[in-house]
């Protein structure tokens, strides 16, 4: 090791570029006999090798650590001329097969060593500030070498691992990874395209669901995913190698799982999920969009998001005496979370008993938290027939892609592991006939003309050249590229979140949370609308002019209870009361609600996924479930008359 010390950091590349003026100047100047001349032309070619010798093993060692010993690393710099990426996975695929094994078990490690797909991380903003769709694809030069992969996307910050492209899949877009998002001619008419037909034969038959992490902060939820990934193959042996190697030396050696998915330095430092971290994987029968939503009080909002374009959760409970009850009982996000989901809309929900190695395994803890759990579950109004428990460990893969081998475990449970039960999700049926909708949850700059907005599309489908209104700002533009998963596309559908490459409109107008519609079937957006709300856990009475955070779709808008219409029974919607002078604990009440700036909505009779909401106190985060009733008041609010005027002829 220490041999190495003094040549560190040395550029080699720049004295092998130096070589030739170096030669043709000692010839000139001080005639040197031949003899001697090609002494120093080996010396030079020695040292210039030995050179590229050492730099290579700085790289490898910068990706291993000091975990793997010098000579091994030679070796292998040697076998593959000082090629550190084909060295780095000769070794990594040595140490997977040989005693090496990374800090979790290694029994079931994938297959597919060759299809390293590193997970890209969307992140789903609230703040707006960071976005990337997508994933790091690997770009494969002629002779099979892999290059390093190219970032495509925004998010410079990000730095990318090389990877292999999947095979079976190869990637429309890889091949100039600095060119703005690709539009290809659309082939079809949107009148000719059997929208159905189309999404039977995408993915290879396989629908697209989209899965939400949830549950209280510590939980294991980061550890978990990023673990089942890692085991899946979606993340390579070398990045995960370098997460290891980075949080051991940041003395958080335990979350290097959790690290595929807390992408941030300041998620990392804290050791806490912030934003919604978006990524992809696949089981056998379905692509799966996995959001991992923070467990902190302090990012509800940012949960709500993620929870809102979710169409299935899996809820991670820390099975830990004391822990399970702290997230549970004590003002914990358990419940809120399994609260916020179940109204958000989702109906089948997998329980990871997760940190099992904590209790030895024990029936009875698992069965403790089942029973508690799950008279809590049916409460939130999830049928007992839709929610699945699976004891796991998160840190050492146990019961996530392949069944448990731990006797302690295997002697009473024989149920499905965490992917199965994920496969085994029933897919939800999809608005695809209905007008088009898609909440923007980012806006961003790419290269190019236009910008590029995500989000989820709720109804309908769109196709490349289509015009869509932007609800608000009510302004049009055209849609130049669809990308999905960071595959150009021609068209989208409902349940798919995709980028949007637009032209025609200036970025200034878009913001998180606006709608972008069909434009001969817009969605209205409004300032006053009534709605029936659920009250859930409520500390303080709701009065005529309470002030709250209307959470809907991608969107946090400050609003107020305008006025208190009637309370409800419960079961049969019956009026008990009109005017009531305030609202309590487990009422469902109608009542109007004015907002600050216009939000784009549509009743919950039409578009369920586009009628419902969250609303929250502002003073405390106690959350209720409302749909909106009734649209009241939708006003002109664009700046130029040219809409104004059309908003008006619209009203
Ligand atoms: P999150 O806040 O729910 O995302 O939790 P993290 O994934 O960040 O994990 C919090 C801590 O719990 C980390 O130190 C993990 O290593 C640890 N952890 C996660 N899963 C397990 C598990 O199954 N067993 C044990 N013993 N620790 C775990």
């Amino acid at each position: 090791m220490s041999r190495h010390r003094n040549v560190r950091g040395y550029n080699y590349d720049e004295d092998f570029e130096d070589d030739d003026m170096y030669g043709q100047s000692v010839e000139d100047d001080y005639c040197i006999s031949p003899f001697i001349y090609s002494l120093v032309l080996i010396f030079l070619f020695v040292c210039v090798w030995t050179g590229r010798l050492y730099s290579c093993l700085d790289q490898m060692r910068a990706v291993l650590g000091d975990s793997i010993p010098d000579s091994t690393l030679t070796q292998a710099a040697l076998k593959y001329d000082c090629d550190p990426h084909r060295a780095l996975d000769f070794i990594l695929t040595e140490e997977n097969t040989n005693a090496h094994t990374p800090p979790a078990r290694t029994n079931s490690q994938p297959d597919r060593v060759e299809a390293e797909v590193v997970p890209k991380v969307a992140r789903m903003t609230v703040s707006g500030k960071k976005q990337t769709m997508g994933f790091d694809v690997r770009s494969v030069e002629e002779n099979g070498i892999v290059a390093p992969s190219v970032r495509r996307g925004p998010s410079p910050e990000v730095t990318a691992a090389p990877t292999t492209e999947t095979p079976s899949k190869p990637s429309a877009v890889n091949e100039d990874s600095t060119a703005p998002t690709p539009t290809r001619p659309t082939g079809k008419s949107k009148q000719q395209l059997n929208i159905h037909a189309e999404l039977e034969k995408r993915q290879g038959g396989k629908p697209l669901l989209n899965l939400v992490v949830i549950g209280h902060v510590d939980a294991g939820k980061s550890t978990l995913m990023g673990h089942l990934l890692y085991l899946l193959g979606n993340v390579n042996k070398r990045t995960m190698h370098k997460y290891e190697q980075e949080s051991k030396k940041a003395g958080k050696a335990s979350f290097a799982y959790a690290w595929v998915l807390d992408e941030t330095g300041e998620e990392r430092n804290r050791g806490v999920t912030m934003d919604v971290g978006m990524t992809k994987f696949e089981t056998d029968s379905k692509v799966i969009t996995l959001m991992d939503a923070p467990g902190h009080k302090d990012f509800i909002p940012n949960m709500i998001t993620g929870a809102a374009q979710a169409d299935v959760a899996v809820l991670v409970v820390d099975a830990s005496r004391g822990e399970f009850e702290a997230g549970f009982e004590a003002g914990g996000q358990t419940r809120e979370h399994g609260l916020l989901v179940r109204s958000l809309g989702v109906t089948q929900l997998a329980v990871a008993v997760n940190k099992m190695d904590q209790v030895n395994w024990q029936q009875e803890r698992f069965q403790e938290i089942v029973s508690k759990l799950g008279h809590f579950l049916k409460q939130a109004g999830f049928k007992d027939s839709d929610v699945f428990y699976i004891p796991t460990s998160g840190l050492s893969g146990e019961n996530l892609t392949t069944r448990s081998e731990v006797a302690d475990l295997t002697a009473w449970y024989t149920g499905p592991c965490l992917l199965e039960q994920i496969d085994a999700f029933k897919p939800p049926q999809r608005s695809v006939e209905k007008p088009f909708r898609l909440c923007v949850s980012d806006v961003f700059k790419d290269q190019g003309s236009g910008f590029c907005v995500t989000g989820k599309i709720e109804a309908g489908f769109i196709q490349t050249g289509d015009k869509v209104l932007a609800m608000p700002p009510n302004e049009t533009c055209t849609v130049k590229g669809i990308t999905l998963h960071d595959e150009a596309l021609d068209w989208a559908a409902a349940g798919d979140h995709v980028s949007l490459t637009v032209t025609g409109m200036d970025i200034i107008k878009i913001n998180v949370g606006c709608i972008f519609c069909d434009p001969k079937e817009p969605i209205r957006a409004c300032t006053r609308f009534r709605a029936r709300i659920l009250l859930f856990n409520i500390e303080v009475p709701i009065t005529q002019g309470f002030p709250v955070l209307l959470h809907y779709q991608t969107v946090s808008e400050p609003a107020t209870i305008r006025k208190l219409v009637s309370v409800l029974h419960k079961s049969s919607g019956e009026v008990l009361k009109k005017k009531p002078k305030c609202l309590s604990k487990g009422q469902n009440a109608v009542v109007e609600i004015q907002t600050q700036r216009p939000v784009a909505l549509e009743l919950y009779k039409d578009y369920k996924e586009l009628g419902r909401f969250i609303i929250s106190s502002l003073l405390h985060l106690c959350c209720h479930f409302g749909k909106c009733l009734l649209v009241l008041s939708w006003k002109p609010f664009s700046t130029t008359e040219h809409t104004k005027k059309k908003c008006e002829k619209k009203n």
